[in-house]
């Protein structure tokens, strides 16, 4: 058995080789770019009026003038329009061009609508004022995103102003999640006495799609013959499996083995943690991967969170923040094991809280809904002190 750093360190040697895909804008949030995005024009791209009012020019109110006549209007979306008579203005609109020979906006506000004539209340305007001049914020050319970076709603608006409606990123793994069980049935039917639904599947789905990952659903029966088959089968059209069950000591935990003759190298088997212990992780020389996780809904969702989301994440270039929360009470744990204790987080003046939420092992699910996520708790002492602060691994945001 290897330590929770020890398994972490090599799922990490191990990462999926992402390739590259063309994506449409509208489908790009939470993907990995792969191109240097650039400013196809300045950022403004033209001088942006920035206030609805008038366009005057600056020499006549030098020259003391604080009436102007209304020539004309310049909208927005409309062509550049020209100040003619340098004592009069043009009224502008948010958002339009600045019309050329005039140099200060002044806004509505501040002004007194005399029918023909405007009059400013101000007694001090400023040249160029409320004008957001053309490349302010980025000049043409300019790298705005670099490579690398992963896509949140910010970098959308971005990359719609800039002409990008396909983009190019890296692919995200093929991956198929593969319960295994004889008493498990499938959500729709009525299980039987001896029976349960199974809920392990759709947990990964769902957790995997939080990380932008779409996967395909098996179900196989604790049969040696019938597993190898299947997974043979399976392992072609993806990237990934992720298993859950059949890993432990019992009578019909065949999976190890079957994994073994579909000649995947076992990395690992048996993590120092609780939940989560028999945890089965190893790759293939085509660099497959398989993560075979415990089916103990605890300890599946544990090792999820633990291992299976930082990988596919690291896999794309990107680290995931460590977030640290502080025990909010005196904790004790006698096994000589990593221990990742559910709690609930309150956020107590910017300081994270952790309150433990006491359950029944990991088999508990309900206690998973109680939580927000799980402390790592580390395997060299017993008793942990309020105040003490821990590595939190969150699955709940609210
Ligand atoms: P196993 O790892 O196969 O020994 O399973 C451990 C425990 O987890 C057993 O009580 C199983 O019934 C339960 N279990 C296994 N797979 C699932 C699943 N997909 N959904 C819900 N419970 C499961
Ligand atoms: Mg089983």
């Amino acid at each position: 058995m290897i330590t929770v750093e020890e398994a972490s360190e090599i799922i990490n040697q191990n990462l999926y080789k992402p390739t590259t895909e063309v994506v449409e804008l509208s489908k790009v949030l939470g993907r990995v770019l792969a191109e240097d995005i650039y400013a196809d024009r300045d950022f403004p791209p033209f001088n942006r009026v920035m206030m609805d009012g008038i366009a005057i020019q600056y020499k006549s109110w030098e020259s003391g003038a604080r009436s102007f006549k209304k020539e004309g209007i310049q909208l927005a979306g409309e062509p550049q329009k020209n100040l003619k008579d340098s004592g009069s203005c043009l009224e502008v609109m948010t958002g339009s061009i600045l019309p050329e020979n005039t140099d200060v906006i002044i806004p509505y506000e501040e002004l007194e609508d005399a029918g023909e004539m405007i009059h400013v209340r101000l007694d001090q305007v400023k040249k160029n004022q409320n004008i957001h001049s053309q490349g302010a914020d980025v000049k043409v050319s300019e790298k705005i995103l670099s490579k690398g970076c992963l896509i949140s709603t910010a970098e959308i608006g971005v990359l719609a102003t800039v002409g990008k409606s396909v983009i190019k990123v890296l692919s995200l793994p093929k991956v198929a999640i593969i319960s295994t069980g004889d008493e498990l049935v499938p959500v729709e039917e009525t299980p039987k006495d001896y029976q349960i639904r199974q809920s392990n599947s759709h947990v990964l789905k769902a957790a995997l799609r939080e990380s932008g990952v779409e996967a395909d659903i098996h179900h196989i029966l604790d049969e040696r013959d019938l597993l190898l088959t299947r997974l043979k089968a399976i392992v072609e059209e993806v990237d990934v499996l992720i298993l859950s069950g059949g890993v432990s000591k019992g009578k019909k935990d065949y999976v190890p083995e079957v994994l073994d003759q579909l000649r995947f190298e076992k990395q690992f088997h048996g993590v120092i943690q609780r939940p989560g212990k028999p945890f089965w992780f190893g790759v293939r020389q085509d660099n497959k991967t398989v993560f075979a996780l415990p089916g103990n809904p605890v300890s599946t969702y544990m090792c999820f969170q633990k291992y299976i989301k930082p990988w596919t994440f690291n896999s794309l270039g990107v680290q995931l923040p460590q977030e640290m929360a502080a025990l909010s009470e005196d904790f004790t744990f006698k096994k000589d094991l990593t221990y990742f204790l559910q709690v609930r987080v309150l956020n107590v003046s910017g300081k994270l809280m952790a309150q433990p939420v006491a359950g029944q092992g990991s088999g508990d699910l309900a206690n998973l809904i109680a939580a927000d996520g799980f402390l790592q708790l580390p395997a060299d002492r017993s008793l942990f002190k309020a105040g003490e602060v821990f590595p939190f691994i969150r699955y709940r945001r609210s």
